[in-house]
C-alpha cells in the first residue's frame, strides 16, 4: 500500500529541530495514532467527551479542572476570553468588542513574543510592564512583582505569564501581587513539561490558568493542547469553545463541564469556536498524556541521550568542526548535540550548512538558532531509529 506521503508527492524530513509546527510537530506513538483512529470511528456528544478529558487533566495537573484545546496559543485566546467575561453570556457574545469590560492584560515586557497575538484577539489592551535591563549587561534587573502589582486597575482582566526556566520576576511573586488584588494569572508553559513535575508546578504555584501545547513535548496530537486551572475560568472557556448551535431545551452539557443553573442563559458560538478540537484529537491528546506521565524519565532520557550517542559515533571527527553533547545541557532533560565549525577553514558557514541540510537528500532540519556563533545544535526528540546515522552521513559528505 503506498504511504499517505508517497501518494500525495510529499518528502518527509528528518527532524532533528525537535517539535516545531513549521517542521508538522513531533511524531506520535502508535497509541497516540491508534486512539485517534478509534475515536474517528464513532460519533459521541462532544461536551461529554471533553468534560471527561477534563477530569483525566485534572488528576494530572492537580487542577481543579481541565479542558482539551487546539494547543498552547488556542489556550491562551480562551484563558483570556475567560478572565474577560467570566460566566456572563452577553460579554461573550460581544467579544472582541470588550466595551465597559475588563479589558486590559498585563505581561511583562521581557514576556512578550508573537504567540501573544492570540491573547490581543480577544480585544484586550496589552499593558507592558518594566524593562528587561538585564539584556543589556548594563543592568541586572528585569520587570519584577510589585511593577506588576502596581500596573494592575479596575480593568485589569488578566495577567499573562510566560514560563521558561530563566523567565523573570518569579511566578510566586507575581501570583502573590495579581491574587492581592483579586487578578487572575494565566501561565503560558507551551514546551515546558519537563521534568513532568512540571504539569502539577505552575498550578501548584498559585496559577489561575496554565496552556500547554499538546503537539510538543507530550507527544500527542499536533493541534491539541491542555488548559487546566480554577474551574469557573474552564467553563467560562468550553462556553466559548463549545459549538452552540443548539435548541436551549436540547442543551445539557455534563455539569463539571458547564453548570447551567449558574447561567441566565446560554450565549451563542463564541470567539473560541475557530479554534475547535476534534473527538480524535481528545482521544489522541489523553492517550499521549497518560502515557508521558507514566514514562519513566530516566528511560526517557535515557532514549533521547542513546540517539545522541549514535549521532556522535556515527560522525566520528571531522576535520573543520567539532561535535559533541551540548555542555550545558548534558545534565538536561533534553539531551542535544552542538556542531560547531569553523567556517573558515571549512569554507562554509554555519548557516550554509543548515541550508545544505535542508535541501540536500534525505531533507533534514537542525537548529540554526546558534548559527551565528558558528553551531549547529540537533536534537533528539523527534529522530526516528536509523535516522541519526542518516545525519552523519550527510555532515561526512558537507564536511568531508
Ligand atoms: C509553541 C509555543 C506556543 C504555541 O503552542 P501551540 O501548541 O503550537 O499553539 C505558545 N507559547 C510558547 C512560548 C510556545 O513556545
Amino acid at each position: 500500500m503506498t504511504n499517505i506521503y508517497e501518494e500525495l508527492g510529499i518528502e518527509p524530513i528528518i527532524n532533528a529541530v525537535g517539535p516545531s509546527t513549521r517542521l508538522s510537530g513531533s511524531i506520535m506513538r502508535p497509541e497516540v495514532a491508534e486512539a485517534m483512529r478509534q475515536a474517528s470511528e464513532a460519533c459521541v456528544d462532544i461536551a461529554e467527551l471533553q468534560a471527561r478529558a477534563g477530569e483525566v487533566i485534572a488528576e494530572l495537573t492537580g487542577a481543579e479542572a481541565g479542558y482539551v484545546t487546539s494547543g498552547a496559543a488556542a489556550g491562551l485566546l480562551l484563558g483570556t476570553a475567560a478572565c474577560v467575561t467570566g460566566l456572563d453570556p452577553g460579554k461573550m457574545n460581544r467579544l472582541p468588542d470588550t466595551t465597559g469590560m475588563k479589558n486590559e492584560v498585563i505581561m511583562a515586557r521581557s514576556h512578550r513574543n508573537f504567540y501573544d497575538h492570540a491573547v490581543r484577539s480577544v480585544g484586550i489592551e496589552l499593558v507592558e510592564v518594566g524593562i528587561a535591563d538585564r539584556f543589556s549587561g548594563a543592568g541586572v534587573r528585569d520587570a519584577e512583582g510589585w511593577e506588576i502589582g502596581a500596573a494592575i486597575t479596575e480593568r485589569t482582566a488578566a495577567i499573562v505569564y510566560v514560563a521558561y526556566p530563566h523567565t523573570q520576576p518569579s511566578l510566586a511573586s507575581v501570583v502573590a501581587a495579581a491574587h492581592e488584588k483579586g487578578v487572575p494569572v494565566i501561565v503560558d508553559a507551551a514546551g515546558q513539561v519537563l521534568p513532568a513535575e512540571n504539569l502539577r508546578h505552575f498550578i501548584a504555584e498559585g496559577a489561575d490558568l496554565v496552556a500547554y501545547s499538546g503537539g510538543k513535548t507530550i507527544g500527542g496530537p499536533q493541534s491539541s493542547g491542555i488548559l487546566c486551572g480554577r474551574r469557573d475560568l474552564i467553563q467560562a472557556a468550553a462556553l466559548q469553545h463549545q459549538d452552540l448551535d443548539v435548541m436551549p431545551e436540547l442543551w445539557d452539557p455534563p455539569a463539571s463541564l458547564i453548570d447551567k443553573s449558574k447561567l441566565p442563559g446560554a450565549p451563542q458560538h463564541g470567539i473560541g469556536r475557530p479554534c475547535k478540537v476534534g473527538k480524535e484529537e481528545i482521544a489522541g491528546l489523553i492517550k499521549a498524556l497518560r502515557l508521558f506521565v507514566a514514562e519513566d524519565p530516566e528511560e526517557r532520557r535515557g532514549r533521547w541521550l542513546g540517539l545522541m550517542q549514535e549521532l556522535l559515533d556515527a560522525c566520528g571527527t571531522f576535520q573543520h568542526a567539532k561535535i559533541a553533547f551540548e555542555v550545558e545541557r548534558k545534565r538536561a532533560e533534553v539531551p542535544s548535540v552542538r556542531l560547531v565549525l569553523d567556517e573558515d577553514a571549512a569554507g562554509l558557514t554555519a548557516l550554509e550548512l543548515v541550508k545544505a541540510l535542508q535541501e540536500g537528500r534525505p531533507r533534514i532540519a537542525a537548529n540554526p538558532t546558534y548559527v551565528h556563533d558558528g553551531a549547529v545544535v540537533f536534537g533528539p526528540t523527534c529522530l526516528r531509529a536509523g535516522e541519526p546515522e542518516q545525519v552523519a552521513q550527510r555532515l561526512n559528505e558537507l564536511l568531508g
